[in-house]
């Protein structure tokens, strides 16, 4: 039985495969069991951080896993400790704590429980509890039934109602329709800094300045969800710091690049006083509100550990900055009807493509076709919507690399 026929006999097609079986990688290079060549600039949708098996982080997840794999939340696990550490001290710098779950849509769930919390120690008016979250259309939060509710896309909901109740959808950069949002039973606001799944949108400086205005004025929660973003990606440690300086959230989600290949998510949370009895924002989630049997064990911390102290010490935000000058240059040096435009940050860049150039083939969109006969020609990217065509390489990627990849977008699209 071939692989391919073995998913479509044993897998749930929750996902449309496109037919390349992967076999082993190295750095940006990724090898299919061919042993075609491919530059992985999808890396497991902005996973593998620090490139495929980078040597750090093979022998802290090998180490580990020789001396202790796993441990019950019930112990003082060293690891999780210092990690939590490294990612209050060196990364968000805002005094706070941290919570360790398993991926990005369990650390939203977690937002929205710390939100809804919240809600309940400092109610509305009239007593209730508030328990009303404003996000954005087109944002994406994940697939469990909270993290699906607060997703801003009907598609993703479609047929599972009832949905979690209680989420408002607003409009990204549009400060007045999240005023008309606002009701008295608002308790927090989530949003992406750049939203990845839904196109590469990138929140203005101004909006998220005014977000901040907002939840001061209504005793709000601001909730950057830096899943896609979080941890160098951007050009700095801190996704909304790309963007803006000088706002300070309430509380952060991450996971896809923590962990570097390792499956890790986290949410942090300010230790800012927020009623007036001293109590921290940080103290919400008390003892037994929410857990994870895996969430921070020994295995997954060691490995996070090491993709964060890779980040510093090679100083790699600056190399997404650097690469992103270089990429958006000679994009915009080759005039292409297919391109309109380069979105997003560092390097979660989005290249928007004109439906007009492409010659397209029943039910296939511009950002799938192209993202097709870039794998064909050696590149792997991945779509974001319809018509952009995502660029996530590791944050290590080299200048060769980039230029190998440009050379191979360029190629592919003046051949369509
Ligand atoms: C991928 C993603 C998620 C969901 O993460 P999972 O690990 O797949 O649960 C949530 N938010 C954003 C912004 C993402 O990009």
């Amino acid at each position: 039985m071939t692989t391919s026929d073995k998913f479509q006999q044993y897998v749930l097609p929750t996902y449309g495969r496109i037919p390349i079986i992967p076999s082993k990688a190295s750095g940006t290079k990724l090898w299919d069991e061919n042993g075609k060549e491919y530059l992985d600039f999808c890396t497991g949708i902005a996973v593998c951080s620090i490139g495929h098996c980078h040597p750090r982080l093979t022998k802290a997840i090998q180490e580990q896993a020789e001396t202790l794999m796993h441990c019950s939340n019930l112990y003082l696990i060293p690891n999780q400790a210092e990690l939590a550490r490294m990612i209050v001290e060196d990364y968000v710098k805002i005094p706070g704590k941290v919570f360790f779950s398993n991926s990005g849509a369990e650390a939203n769930d977690g937002l929205i429980k710390l939100a809804r919390k919240f809600g309940h120690h400092n109610p509305a008016a009239d007593g209730k509890p508030r328990t009303e979250i404003i996000t954005l259309d087109m944002s994406f939060h994940g697939r469990t039934l909270g993290a699906m509710s607060a997703t801003g896309q009907a598609s993703i909901q479609a047929g599972f109602s009832p949905i979690l109740s209680g989420f408002h959808y607003a409009i990204l950069n549009d400060i007045e329709s999240v005023i008309e949002k606002i009701s008295d039973h608002t308790c927090a606001i989530l949003l992406e800094p750049i939203q990845g799944e839904g196109g590469v949108n990138a929140a203005t400086p101004e909006f998220l300045t005014q977000l901040k205005d907002l939840c001061k004025k209504h005793d709000l929660l601001l909730m950057f969800d830096e899943v896609q973003t979080g941890f160098g990606r951007l050009g700095n440690d801190m996704a909304w710091r790309a963007i803006v300086d000088g706002i300070e959230p309430d509380a952060i989600s991450w996971a896809k690049g923590l962990g570097g290949g390792f499956p890790i998510g986290s949410f942090w949370v300010n230790d800012r006083v927020i009623n007036d009895e001293d109590f921290a924002l940080s103290s919400v989630l008390g003892n037994k509100t929410h857990g994870s049997t895996y969430g921070g064990n020994p295995l997954a911390c060691a490995a996070a550990l090491a993709v964060l102290t890779e980040i510093k010490e090679s100083n790699l935000a600056a190399n997404a900055v650097n690469q992103e000058q270089r990429i958006r240059e000679t994009i915009g040096s080759w005039n292409l009807p297919q391109v309109s435009e380069v979105r997003g940050k560092g390097l979660l860049l989005g290249i928007g493509l004109n439906p007009e150039a492409f010659h397209l083939m029943e039910g296939k969109t511009p950002a799938l076709e192209l993202m097709l006969r870039l794998g064909d020609a050696g590149l792997l990217t991945v779509a974001a919507g319809p018509e952009t065509l995502r660029l996530l390489p590791p944050l290590n990627v080299t200048d060769e690399e980039v230029d190998q990849a440009l050379v191979i977008i360029h190629e592919v699209l003046k051949g369509l």
